[in-house]
């Protein structure tokens, strides 16, 4: 058959192959070979990718276009289905070995412009990590303005296709622009061979192996895992870059992070640790990052220097109970190899820096990391756990670098010791969120839609920044825009939402019967609570048919859609199962709880006090009887499986708050009694406001002279977090009635927006104002947002390092100069420019009884003092201002000195590291001539010279208010200090 013939009989085929997942991607890969190969010319390309039109219809545009042009463009098609395609795609289409291949290019391809198009296909794949590298470069050099560059960083693109989108404009800017371009990919390819040892090459049985190994890791992580059984979600297509950073203990602490950035060396805490930990909430994306990290690494699109990586699951890991060698683990539960292991295995112990372990879900483990039993011989075995520790620790294997995830709370002050670094996921942002929707909806309308009833219920926006709420919104848009004004404000609404999409879904004719969903559905409700129930005791996330069945659970429960395939390499019975995500068992054990009528009346009490379990060591019928039987069985005392599922507990008991709000009492009471619920509900109202009095009573009577002040024990957040849940303000009024504090203090405690709306919920009812530290959280401009409606009650706002912006302050302010009580703020360290300041000069302008304003470590520039300026000149109440680390220059420090010549309040002044010359500082001599409060100046790490410090003693001899001015880090020489500090004490070099 001629190669013409076969794409016309094959027609509909083809047209699967490329259309069938959703993703552009294996069309736009075949235009690259075909445009490369002079097949396909720039204007057929323009016709075939038309952005706003179906896939399938470009995909047909395609296949119509080339069998026009004849035989040997059929021929080369056919040849780049055949390198494009999956192995089964491949299989099914019967791709016939007679067709033409691939023309072998030259290398002579003339100017740099035709290189680009002829080496289309590897040039997409070595930009598309590195971009963003590529157009500094190209704006550098004049060949693409910033508005170029934004137009190739468009977030609805994938890497993909920022890189085609960067190769095209580079095309269209000229020579100049192309030869930058390849000159850019040249010295990036150079920087990543392996230096000396060019010629070093692996050997064979190394390349095999590797082949097979990114082939499965290629196959695993191909599509979403938690799609499985719902839809098939192609990662490329659904893939949004998470928000990264750096641990708050290292210098680097606020660079925004990209994927592969993890295994680079920027943020390294202790250089002899082999241990990189991504640490997120339940949700946040850890295993979806991984997975990205195993495609990139599969398509050898990231990480070149590694030869081999081995990914595991802590989750499947925990369910391996034998004793297994080193070798055993890697390539039982990883890959197979197939010929001369012991070979390949040696290889592996030689090569350490060439190897990667990634270790998903740590938390997942029924123990906790100890390193109390060393193991060190790579031959000997070990049960998993401790092979897993001693990997970790670097006991076994030094020198491979090991990515682990874990749930913040599961890590433990023992693992910290052997960490390289630390990064921290935080979710999506908000133009994540919105890249989200539009990914995952097709038709414009309908993600536009979704859009907007996010910014008209911000509560529900908040949550999105967790990518499993946002999938679940996403996916649950019908019953979104079908629920209107009620729409869901909780994270239990947001599961109840899942809960009847799902359980509609498969039953679609019953779909306008809104009230009875559940009802309808309680059997299977029950028995897929019990099963995660149960599992929740056990530390049990993968459940085999037997465990299924013990529990009840049918075919037609497991169709639904809420169960999905586990594959475990290392298990004969393939029939194993898992929920969704962690987070839907602990949904699903919380509905057990509220719809089973024999449930021990213990369990909820329990259920909120899971440390006062561990320290009793309480076992009983509730999560303690099935805990025992199975930890006896693995050998894991029972105290260290119960703190590994504390963090499930408490999303569980937050659940279960949710559920037994008033709010969903008429939903519940088709399949409980009145009486049940009320009793269940009291139960928890008790628990939390226990728990609540708890952390009162910790409270340390006030140091004289201090506030009397709370620091937030890890537990607080989660409370409120439950009150909020319930939706009773009757509650939060009743628990905050009994809070007696002045200062709260909230700093390290991992508050994003949700918990912003949470605590808003809360301490709006506080009886008198607070000062509110949130220092060092991940507060953003949503969560901004969400603090408004407490904003009465915060005397001091301390938001240091949260991710803020310019849009976080105008709405803060908007706000804030209505709170009569609102005094204070300190806003150091975040995202801060000159924007931001023409509201805070409005504040200051506005409101007269306001007295600090830090804003150290921003980006506010001469423009920004001006405008402060501006605000300061009519402001009779300010007595703190801080600008440390900025960039106002002389300029700004004028435009301040100026405003402040004849202010009566300010006492504290700094000004540090600014770029102030002696021009600014004679400025400010004029101020402390005539001030008669200022106390104290600090221009350290600026660039004064003799000539500034001459003037400011000048002005100090007509001053007796200032007891400082701090000029250390200035332009002045040795002598110069000398003498100057003997002519004026009050000088601090
Ligand atoms: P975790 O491991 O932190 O519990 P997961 O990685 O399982 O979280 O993410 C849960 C769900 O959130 C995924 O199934 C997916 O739907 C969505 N998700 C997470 N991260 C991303 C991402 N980077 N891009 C797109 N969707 C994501």
């Amino acid at each position: 058959m001629s190669a013409q013939e076969q794409v016309l009989k094959q027609r509909s085929e083809i047209l699967h192959a490329l259309c069938s997942s959703g993703s552009a991607e294996g069309l736009e890969r075949i235009l690259d070979l075909l445009l490369a190969q002079g097949v396909v010319v720039w204007e057929d390309y323009q016709n075939i990718v038309v952005p706003a039109r179906a896939l399938c219809t470009n995909a047909r545009q395609l296949l119509d276009l080339v069998f026009g042009k004849g035989e040997d463009a059929c021929g080369l098609l056919l040849a780049a289905l055949r390198q494009v395609l999956s192995e089964a795609q491949r299989a099914a289409l019967s791709l016939a070995d007679c067709c033409s291949s691939r023309e072998e290019t030259d290398g002579l391809h003339g100017t740099a412009t035709q290189t680009l198009l002829k080496e289309r296909p590897g040039l997409v794949s070595k930009l598309q990590d590195c971009v963003d590298g590529a157009l500094e470069v190209l704006v550098e050099a004049g060949c693409f303005t910033k508005a170029d560059s934004d137009d190739v960083q468009l977030p609805v693109y994938t890497p993909s296709q920022q890189a085609r989108h960067l190769l095209d404009h580079a095309r269209s800017k000229g020579e100049k622009a192309a030869k930058i371009l390849l000159q850019f990919i040249q010295e990036k390819e150079g920087r990543r061979l392996p230096s000396k040892q060019d010629k070093w090459s692996p050997p064979e049985v190394c390349l095999q192996y590797q082949k097979k190994l990114c082939s499965t890791v290629s196959a695993q992580s191909h599509f979403l895992s938690t799609y499985g059984g719902t839809s098939n979600m192609s990662l490329d297509d659904i893939y949004i870059e998470n928000h990264l950073e750096l641990s708050h203990d290292c210098a680097d602490a606020h660079q925004v992070l990209h994927l592969t950035d993890i295994v680079d060396t920027a943020g390294t805490l202790n250089e002899e640790a082999d241990t990189v930990l991504v640490s997120g909430e339940a949700g946040s994306g850890k295993s979806t990052l991984l997975q990205r990290l195993h495609l990139l690494w599969a398509r050898g699109m990231a990480l070149h220097d590694i030869l081999l990586l081995f990914p595991f699951s802590c989750r499947k890991l925990s369910s391996e109970h034998r004793e297994l060698s080193l070798q055993e683990l890697l390539f039982q539960h990883c890959c197979w190899p197939d010929r001369e292991q012991d070979q390949l295995f040696q290889f592996i112990l030689d090569n350490p820096h060439h190897i990667l372990f990634t270790f998903d879900g740590l938390d997942e483990l029924k123990q906790h990391f100890s390193d109390e039993h060393r193991h060190c011989c790579p031959t000997q075995c070990a049960p998993v756990p401790i092979l897993l520790f001693n990997l970790l620790q670097g006991s076994l294997m030094k020198g491979v670098l090991k990515v682990v995830t874990s749930r913040l709370e599961a890590v433990n002050p023992a693992l910290r010791r052997y960490l390289r670094k630390e990064v921290l996921l935080k979710g999506f942002s908000v133009d994540g969120i919105d890249c989200f929707v539009k990914k995952n909806h097709s038709d414009p309308i309908v993600a536009a839609t979704v859009l907007q009833s996010l910014q008209s219920n911000t509560a529900l926006l908040a949550l999105c920044h967790t990518p499993v709420l946002c999938w679940i919104i996403s996916k649950c848009h019908k019953e979104l825009l079908g629920c209107g004004e009620s729409s869901p404000q909780t994270i239990t609404d947001v599961y109840l939402m899942i809960l009847q999409h799902f359980f509609q879904h498969q039953n679609p004719q019953k779909s306008t019967l809104s009230l009875g969903w559940v009802s309808g559905h309680v059997d299977t409700a029950l028995r897929l609570g019990r099963l995660a129930f149960e599992g929740m005791g056990s530390c049990c996330y993968i459940f085999s048919g037997t465990e299924l069945e013990t529990s009840g659970v049918t075919e037609e429960d497991i169709s639904m859609g809420f169960l999905t395939h586990s594959n475990n390499l290392s298990s004969v019975d393939c029939k194993q199962y898992e929920f969704l995500h962690v987070t839907m068992q602990c949904f699903f054990a919380a509905l057990y709880i509220v719809l089973d009528n024999n449930l021990d009346p213990s369990a909820i009490f329990k259920l909120f006090q899971p440390q006062d379990m561990q320290q009793t060591n309480i076992s009983s019928a509730c999560f303690g009887l099935c805990l025992t039987s199975t930890v006896q069985k693995e050998g894991v005392c029972e105290k260290e499986a119960m703190i590994a599922q504390t963090p499930n507990l408490q999303i569980t008991a937050t659940f279960l708050a949710g559920l037994l709000s008033q709010r969903h009492r008429s939903l519940l009471l088709q399949c409980c009694s009145g009486s049940t619920l009320d009793k269940k509900s009291r139960q928890v109202v008790k628990c939390l406001s226990k728990g609540m009095q708890k952390h009162f009573k910790s409270i340390p009577p006030p140091v004289e002279g201090e506030k009397k002040s709370m620091h937030a024990m890890p537990d607080f957040v989660w409370l409120i977090k439950c009150i909020y849940e319930m939706q009773e303000t009757r509650l939060a009024k009743d628990v905050m009635a009994k809070l007696e504090v002045e200062h709260l203090k909230l700093t390290y405690c991992n508050i994003g927006p949700v918990e912003c709306t949470a605590l808003a919920y809360v301490l709006q009812h506080l009886k008198n104002p607070v000062g509110l530290q949130l220092d060092y959280n991940s507060v953003g401009d949503v969560g901004v947002e969400q603090l408004l409606p407490c904003m009465h009650i915060c005397n001091s706002l301390y938001l240091r390092n949260n991710n803020i912006s310019d849009e976080g302050i105008r709405k803060l302010v908007a706000k804030g100069i209505q709170c009569e009580s609102f005094q204070k703020i300190a806003l150091f360290n975040n995202k801060l420019t000159d924007v931001c300041t023409q509201h805070l000069s409005h504040l200051l302008k506005t409101k007269q009884n306001f007295l600090a304003l830090r804003l150290g470590n921003n980006n506010i520039t001469a423009e920004g003092a001006k405008q402060l300026a501006e605000g300061l000149r009519f402001n009779q109440s300010l007595q703190y201002l801080g600008l440390w680390g900025n960039k106002i220059g002389n300029t700004g420090a004028e435009a301040l000195a100026n405003a402040l010549e004849d202010n009566k309040t300010l006492t504290w002044l700094s000004l540090v590291d600014n770029g102030v010359g002696s021009a600014g500082a004679c400025a400010l001599a004029k101020v402390i001539k005539k001030t008669t409060t200022l106390h104290e100046l600090w221009l350290m790490n600026n660039c004064i010279t003799r000539s500034g410090v001459e003037c400011l003693i000048q002005a100090l001899t007509h001053n007796t208010s200032v007891k400082s001015v701090w000029l250390r880090g200035n332009d002045v020489s040795v002598e110069d200090v000398e003498e100057m500090s003997q002519r004026e004490a009050r000088l601090i070099f």
